[in-house]
Order: C-alpha cells, then sequence, then structure tokens
C-alpha cells in the first residue's frame, strides 16, 4: 500500500508531515451505534478497546508517505491475555510492510499460525480519522490467507473523538464463484477482439515461470483505449516476489504510456475459473481510476473458463473500498497524465 493506504485505510487523506498523533482525549473508547450490532460479546469489546490503547504506541517507519498505522490485537491464550502490536514502515522505492500484515506475522512469531488463525478475531487501528478505504490488495490476501477471515473483524479507533468504527473484513473480499456470469455476447467488446483477448492469454498462459504456481497458474490480456493488446502470465520466483499478470501487463501498457485500459481478460486451467489475487485488483484498480480521472469508462475485468464461459466485473466490485492515488493525490494524478499524454 501506500501510505495512506494503507493503512488500512483508515485514515482520510492523510498529510504527509505529520508523523505525531495526538493524545487522545480523556474518556472511554465507544463504538458507534452501527459498530455495535458486530461486537455484541462485551470481552471483545473490551479486547477493541485494549488493542487501540496498545497500538497507539506501536512504532512506524513511514519515511516516504509520513502516514502511520499502527495496528494490534488482543486475545486470550492458555488462560492469559495477549497483546500482539504491528506497524508499517516503508522503505526504497515505494516498498513497505504494512500494519495489518506485520501485526498477524508477530502473532505467529509469538505464537505460530495456529493461534493467528483460530485466536485473532480482530484487526485494531489507532488513527486520528477513520476514512472508509479497507486493507490494499496485498494485505487482503495476507489476512484472507493467514486468519479466520470469514469472522474477522477490523476496528478503527479514531484518537480525535475516541469513536470506533468495526467492520468485517469478509467485506473487503468478492470471490471470483461470485463475480456476475455474462455471455459473450453482452461483453461490451466486440466479438472478435474478446476472442483474440482470450487467445492472446490462454496463449501467454503457456509461459510466465510456475516452479511454484503450477494450478494456480494465471495469465491475461488486456486492450486499451488506443486498440493496442498487452498481454503477461504469472511468474514465482526464490524470493517469493510475485509478478502477477494484470500488474505485468499494465506495466507494459504504462512503459508505453498507454494507460487507459479497456478491458483485461484473465484466464488459468482451462475449465476453471482463474484466481485474481487481490493484490492484482489493487493494480488494476489503480488503473482504472486513470481512466474516470479523464472521463473514460472503468477498465472491466473478464475471467474465461476456457469453454466459452465469462464472468465480469470492474475492479471496484472486484475490490470493494480500494484506495488508489487518485483519492489520495487527486492533481498529482491529473498533473501525472496530463504531462505523459501520448501524441505521437
Ligand atoms: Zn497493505
Amino acid at each position: 500500500m501506500k501510505r495512506r493506504t494503507l493503512l488500512a485505510g483508515l485514515a482520510t487523506l492523510p498529510i504527509a508531515g505529520r508523523a505525531a498523533v495526538q493524545t487522545p482525549p480523556n474518556g472511554p473508547w465507544k463504538l458507534t451505534p452501527e459498530s455495535d450490532s458486530l461486537v455484541p460479546d462485551a470481552k471483545l469489546r473490551d479486547q477493541i478497546f485494549k488493542a487501540l490503547d496498545a497500538a497507539k504506541n506501536s512504532g512506524t517507519d513511514p519515511a516516504i508517505s509520513h502516514f502511520p498505522v499502527r495496528a494490534a490485537t488482543v486475545f486470550e491464550l492458555d488462560g492469559a491475555e495477549r497483546t500482539v502490536l504491528g506497524g508499517n514502515t516503508e522503505y526504497a522505492i515505494p516498498e513497505a510492510i504494512h500494519g495489518e500484515s506485520s501485526m498477524l506475522n508477530h502473532v505467529t512469531a509469538l505464537y505460530g499460525p495456529e493461534v493467528t488463525r483460530t485466536k485473532v478475531r480482530f484487526v485494531a487501528f489507532y488513527t486520528q480519522k477513520c476514512g472508509g478505504s479497507g486493507s490494499c490488495g496485498d494485505c487482503r490476501d495476507y489476512q484472507l490467507a493467514a486468519t479466520d477471515h470469514e469472522n474477522l473483524l477490523i476496528a478503527c479507533g479514531q484518537a480525535s473523538d475516541h469513536t470506533v468504527r468495526v467492520t468485517r473484513f469478509r467485506d473487503q473480499l468478492v470471490f471470483e464463484r461470485d463475480f456476475p456470469g455474462i455471455d459473450a455476447a453482452k461483453i461490451p467488446i466486440e466479438k472478435s477482439l474478446l476472442d483474440q483477448l482470450v487467445a492472446s492469454a490462454r496463449q501467454a498462459r503457456e509461459g510466465g515461470v510456475t516452479l511454484f504456481t503450477s494450478s494456480r497458474h494465471t495469465a491475461a490480456a488486456g486492450v486499451s483505449f488506443s486498440g493496442k493488446i498487452y498481454r503477461a502470465a504469472g511468474a514465482d520466483d526464490a524470493a517469493f516476489h510475485y509478478r502477477y499478470p494484470i500488474g505485468g501487463l499494465l506495466q507494459l501498457a504504462a512503459t508505453e504510456r498507454d494507460y487507459f485500459l479497456r478491458a483485461i481478460v484473465v484466464v488459468g486451467e482451462k475449465g476453471q475459473w482463474p484466481v485474481v489475487n487481490y493484490r492484482d485488483r489493487q493494480y488494476g484498480f489503480e488503473a482504472s481510476t486513470f481512466n474516470e480521472k479523464v472521463g473514460k469508462p472503468s477498465a472491466v475485468l473478464i475471467l474465461s473458463d476456457g469453454r466459452g464461459n465469462f464472468k465480469m466485473t470492474t475492479f471496484a466490485e472486484a475490490l470493494p473500498r480500494a484506495f488508489s492515488t487518485a483519492q489520495f493525490m487527486p492533481q498529482a494524478v491529473a498533473d501525472f497524465l496530463a504531462s505523459h499524454a501520448k501524441n505521437d
């Protein structure tokens, strides 16, 4: 994520340089009325409030965004309450260890993966002001894999007034099986172009690097509004820095200053719906917000099962409560797109 983003969203627009968090006003944390029903258990509520008090002191190093993401959880293990912190760290270009992933990794490091999966009931974020965003795509992938994601709660404690907004992590997920099915004839690109994209993606899937991926291998082909087709296949490596197909083709398009994608088709094993990781949806979402910035329609995300069946959605629908630079830095994105317009 990026900075703010990251934050899991909690944050509203962040102000660069605001590293210090104000001392919260005196008085207890209080759930917002709409959060009450999600936390009927008084003990769990108390643990959330304790986690927020602890998260206030989480160490962070947001050297680039200057936006701290302070996370914590509290759970009971062997008759004692445990508190575990997480904080974001940013480095280099920009990359970051995100607050919520950091916290969950700390739980695993201290108590093992089973405890992360079975005991962690919530991720609490301490922030000045809660925004509406969820985790970045990558943190969604991690929480999906590492936690009891169907029951995990996300709590945002707002330092400015000590209110706490609780939501379900599940609401940040949309499984591929739930993407709407669609007849090929209703997909808003010409049939011949759709066929071309499917064939291109299928051929791309013959490549890539699959030393660890095997059946999860996917490839994608996208067409820009200028009519060019870009494609990429997933590629794994020993460092586990997987390169995703949508991200790959978007990078190729961006390299040509072709920033506005019209449609992207993803394919997996023949006869199966491909998995589209949340991290890859994040790349697609960010790119699609460029479209909106210049008044073009959102990019559509099309899944092919290789047997003539399709599902279609948008990146905004596939990544609920997503964030992008277009939200955080609207003028910078507008200036960037204007200065990189392709006239040749
Ligand atoms: Zn993240």
